[in-house]
């Protein structure tokens, strides 16, 4: 086995581990497999230990190894922040959008998904434990700004995503975590018109997976424990 099939294999017995301390069945979590920096090789070799879902911050990057990696059944998510002129790529090159933070951008991504691609699945990025200089709705405005995305009609809400600050110990991690799971079930609550696939709450990486897990995370986003260190 590869180093990077024997470390997929470490990631999903966290998450199964983590699921059943949660009493949540190990379904519930999918793993979204963080492959930033890394060439499309260590993206094959992810495939070929099974898994699909990769996340990338950088669009250039992302394009280039996407294209090269077309051959392959792979799911695709930006997870990085986009500025207005790096919208059409990843409008046109993404299965998901982890990191809208304003309604410029996902109406820019809206107007911009080609027509014969499917709607564009889009979390909110939250910045949950009010972080400065850090990108990310106000928990305060993110239940208006999901208003505003649901109705854009290229676009398919699907829910939240948070990157909080690395806290001292598990219990400050789960701490915020349960913050953003706090948001995440106002929104549901809320049954905001045109978002009825309002089910994905991105939180958790490495360092952190098991606190998100045991609050209620439904996708996490692991680069580091899968690759190897950046
Ligand atoms: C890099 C990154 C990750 C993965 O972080 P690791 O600590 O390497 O698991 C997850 N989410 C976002 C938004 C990232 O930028």
């Amino acid at each position: 086995m590869t180093t990077i099939s024997n470390n997929l294999q470490g990631v999903r017995g966290r998450m199964v581990t983590a699921c059943t301390r949660a009493s949540r069945p190990s379904h519930s979590v999918v793993l979204l497999a963080v492959s930033k920096t890394w060439g499309p090789q260590a993206v094959r070799e992810a495939f070929a230990a099974g898994q699909t879902r990769f996340g990338e911050n950088y669009i250039q990057e992302a394009v280039a190894k996407i294209t090269a990696l077309q051959d392959l059944p792979l799911e695709w998510h930006c997870i990085g922040p986009i500025q207005s002129n790096k919208t059409a790529l990843v409008a046109t090159h993404f299965d998901w959008v982890h990191s809208v933070d304003r309604f410029k951008i996902a109406q820019r991504l809206n107007d911009q998904r080609p027509i014969d691609l499917p709607p564009l699945n889009v979390c909110l990025q939250v910045n949950v434990d009010g972080g400065e200089n850090k990108s990310g709705v106000p928990p305060a405005e993110t239940l208006a700004l999901a208003i505003q995305v649901a109705a854009l009609p290229r676009l398919c809400l699907r829910g939240l995503m948070v990157i909080p600050e690395p806290a001292a110990d598990y219990a400050g991690q789960l701490a915020v975590c349960a913050q953003a799971k706090a948001l995440f079930d106002e929104i549901v609550a809320a049954a905001v018109p045109g978002a009825p696939h309002f089910d994905t709450l991105s939180m958790g990486m490495t360092t952190d997976l098991e606190a998100a897990v045991a609050a209620g995370s439904t996708m996490v986003r692991v680069g580091t424990a899968i690759f190897g260190v950046r």
